[in-house]
């Protein structure tokens, strides 16, 4: 049988060359082969590397397993499911799990987003919430609304549509030529002259939203089909809402009939102290991505949710026609719909959200403690997440994040780096000791990086 444990035995003579590393630096990892880089297990809040370690899981997984690893609630339910049916079809094809996935997601999202698209990750959601609104105008007779407005430093995932409305400019510019036209960006709202160190939403900035009505000015409304944001950006290092500005954005949208659509890949299901991000911000899109914590990362899921007259919409087209052109092979796997239920079980039955929300206060007391400490010239946090934005080392941007990362995993602690903001979101079954843990040993790690 081929050898797959993780022992430290089985990775000594591992070979590290054929497989080329997502959003990693591959000749680095091969290089130097950091076996506390590779992890053997996960339970709980923390992981154990090959060689027996354990690393508390400081960002969730990638943001996703925000219930801490291996809840046998969830573990149960897809090994029952494997037993029941391995795949089924999505097209013309379903099962009864599967529909009433979708009925518990549109419940528990704001105002009419009742009607759900199931995709196998972010990324593929991003870009269904795109055709979806291309489609729905050109529906409505309204063909020209074809741009779209995105914002700066935003990640919409790795597809052409999401690079095309995303602002992270290291995702786009490889890529550059074989991007979506006619996209426009809104600037970013992270001003560390006016909002360093603020905590929770930055009073500064809503104003910002009105440069929408500048863009819609300059190519007239007609032409645009929809805005993206991520109402709390989360990728490129946590920067939340300036306080009023997603309900500025809402309006214009409304407005000029403009399509809103969140992100909430990463807000959804919990983090941000509410289901999604909607709520907690009390502002309601047109259309919601989520993925990540629909099923705490166990299968890859993702999807859409979209209101109630979208979809309306794409039903008034001719009878016995498919309505969208659109789906994925593994849209709705049984394995991803079973871990999804057991999920949402969690959600409601152990009052995540408001869990979020406590473990949200320690963080945020936690986190802004480390204020005043070597090179640390931003902090910002939104509830369950944070970050801490540090000096880079002169002519070696995001040098100083990596030394801290590694530092931190010597610790015993896993976090996320991104240019030189380190990113936290730790799961909600963390304890305030854990917590406290958690933000000693980064104390200790920018004062050993400085
Ligand atoms: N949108 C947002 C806001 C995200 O944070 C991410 C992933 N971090 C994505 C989209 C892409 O999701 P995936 O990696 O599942 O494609």
């Amino acid at each position: 049988m081929t050898q797959t444990n993780s022992s430290p035995a089985a990775v000594t003579d591992l070979d590290f060359d054929p497989y080329w590393m997502p959003f990693t630096h591959n000749r680095y990892f091969k290089q130097h082969r950091p076996l506390d880089r590779l992890m053997a297990s996960a339970k709980g809040a923390y992981y154990t590397t090959v060689e027996g370690q354990q690393l508390f899981d400081g960002l969730s997984g990638l943001w996703c397993c925000g219930l801490g690893h291996g809840d046998p609630r969830i573990t149960e339910a897809v090994k029952r499911q494997l037993d029941v049916a391995d795949y089924v079809p999505a097209f013309q094809i379903s099962s009864p799990a599967t529909f009433k996935l979708a009925q518990r997601i549109a419940e528990q999202a704001p105002g009419q987003l009742n009607r759900v698209f199931f995709t196998n990750s972010g990324s593929e959601g991003v870009d269904t919430a795109l055709k979806i609104a291309l489609a729905y105008h050109r529906l409505r007779g309204e063909a020209s609304r074809t741009r779209f407005i995105g914002r700066e430093k935003a990640y919409h995932g790795v597809g052409f549509g999401g690079i095309s409305v995303g602002g992270m400019v290291a995702n786009r510019k490889m890529f550059a030529p074989a991007m979506l036209s006619g996209v426009d960006h809104l600037p970013h709202t992270h001003n560390p002259a006016e909002t360093a160190f603020s905590r929770g939403l930055p009073s500064w900035g809503a104003h910002l939203a009105d440069e929408l009505e500048r863009i819609v000015a300059l190519h007239d409304a007609s032409t645009i089909a929809a805005v993206i944001v991520e109402p709390m950006q989360g990728s490129v290092g946590v920067i939340p809402p300036p306080q009023g500005y997603l309900k500025r954005l809402r309006e214009i949208c409304s407005k000029h009939g403009i399509l809103l659509i969140f992100d909430e890949v990463i807000t959804g299901f919990g983090r941000m102290g509410s289901w999604f991000g909607a709520q907690a911000f009390d502002v309601t899109p047109d259309l919601l991505v989520f993925a990540k914590g629909v099923n705490n990362g166990t299968v890859p899921m993702g999807g859409v949710i979209a209101d109630q007259s979208i979809y309306d919409t794409f039903m008034q087209g001719p009878a016995h026609a498919v309505e969208l052109f659109h789906g994925y092979t593994y849209s709705g796997h049984p394995l991803a719909v079973a871990a999804a239920h057991a999920t949402l079980d969690i959600l409601a039955q152990d009052e995540v959200p408001q869990r979020f929300a406590e473990l949200g206060k320690l963080l945020e007391d936690g986190v802004h403690s480390l204020r005043g400490e070597p090179n640390v010239i931003d902090i910002r946090n939104c509830v369950g997440a944070a970050a801490i934005d540090l000096t880079p080392l002169p002519g070696q941007p995001g040098l100083r994040a990596v030394r801290l990362f590694e530092d931190a995993l010597k610790r015993g602690f896993l976090v996320r780096f991104t240019a030189d903001t380190i990113a936290l979101g730790p799961p909600v079954i963390s304890t305030p000791t854990e917590i406290h843990a958690l933000i000693e040993a980064l104390r200790a790690s920018i004062r050993a990086v400085a």
